[in-house]
């Protein structure tokens, strides 16, 4: 049962000494926040601990307490390996990138997601597709534990339900979600402030690249799919961050009559990330499955390849395949 899986995490925190907590590669709001969250309960358990990513903390993230301590794991690397693992939010072992090379070979990893794909890589498996961000199980935890979360704490479990539910508008905002929002808000959060500065906020290089994505949106001849494409060179071009691609995607998926909107970014690498959003008939977990990634049933997505005109013909076909199933 869940709140046996809860036990185990928590004994597997109790019984080791020294921990070292990941999420995914390109970290978004759940990600890091999920993060910081485990590193202010091991504090609370009296643990010493190591907060990593494979990359940089996106600056909007900066205001979390704790964010400031996550190594950028392709700055910094640890000379030294990890025992006893915590991964958040990753619902496969590649999720986890290249920081995976410094876990010790014998390593015991305890797996927390919320990923209905999540492949149980852990030694240790707390998956719960119910809950709406990993945030979510993380306040779960702490109830079991019987611990409150303090104001900062409470801030970043906040933050990970606000931007994991789009500001709670998500299929995903349960009751539950709107439970534990009104607790933490009792606690202390500045819910307002924070969806100002994540949400409602654009900075003028995103406003550019918001420009450029929308004057390259296109249409299947029957409207059911749109897509945009973002190219390597242009964010350097605008000025904009990595972060500031996020949400794009939605101007494809938001148009009426659309089911599947699709983003195609281009990396430096000539590979391709594609992110899609269901409008809730196609199952985009499973197109993005079909080329090896994953996520949930309305926002998934996955890495091609490339190069970027191979990649859209390719996921763009996949998804009428599946919208016409
Ligand atoms: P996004 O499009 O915002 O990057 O991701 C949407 C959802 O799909 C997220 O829940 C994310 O975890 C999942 N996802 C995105 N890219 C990948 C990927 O390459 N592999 C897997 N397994 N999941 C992904
Ligand atoms: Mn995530
Ligand atoms: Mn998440």
């Amino acid at each position: 049962s869940y709140s046996a899986l809860l036990e185990q995490a928590l004994t597997f925190m109790h019984e080791g000494d020294d921990f070292l907590v990941v999420s995914h590669v390109q970290p978004d709001g759940d990600a890091i926040s999920s993060t910081v969250v485990v590193g202010w309960l091991l504090h609370k358990l009296g643990k010493r601990f190591t907060l990593i990513n494979e990359g940089e903390v996106p600056s909007r993230l900066h205001f979390l307490t704790l964010s400031d301590t996550i190594i950028n794991y392709s700055k910094s690397q640890p000379n030294r390996t990890f025992n006893r693992v915590i991964a958040v939010d990753c619902a496969d072992f590649r999720r986890i990138g290249e920081v995976a090379s410094c876990f010790s070979e014998d390593h015991q990893l305890l797996n927390i997601d919320h990923h209905p794909t999540n492949d149980a890589f852990g030694v240790h498996n707390v998956i719960h597709p119910e809950a709406a961000a990993t945030v979510e199980i993380l306040f779960d935890l702490l109830r079991h534990a019987g611990i409150t979360p303090d104001e900062s704490a409470a801030t970043a479990i906040y933050t990970g339900l606000l931007t994991d539910t789009g500001g709670f508008r998500y299929s995903n905002t349960t009751p539950h979600v709107m439970e534990m929002a009104s607790q933490l808000l009792q606690l202390g959060v500045n819910g307002h402030w924070i969806a100002d500065y994540l949400l409602e906020r654009m900075t003028m290089p995103q406003l550019k690249l918001l420009q450029l994505g929308l004057s390259r949106l296109v249409f299947s001849e029957d409207n059911r799919i749109g897509w945009l494409y973002i190219e390597a060179n242009d964010l350097a071009n605008t000025g904009a961050a990595p972060e500031d691609l996020e949400g794009l995607v939605n101007y494809a998926r938001n148009v009426d009559g659309v089911e599947v909107g699709i983003l195609f970014k281009e990396l430096k690498d000539g590979q391709v990330k594609v992110s899609m959003r269901s409008a809730g008939v196609v199952d985009v977990a499973a197109v993005a499955q079909s080329f090896s990634g994953g996520g949930h049933v309305r926002a998934a997505g996955c890495k091609h390849e490339g190069p970027l005109e191979q990649t859209m013909l390719q996921v763009v076909e996949a998804a009428r395949k599946a919208l016409n199933n």
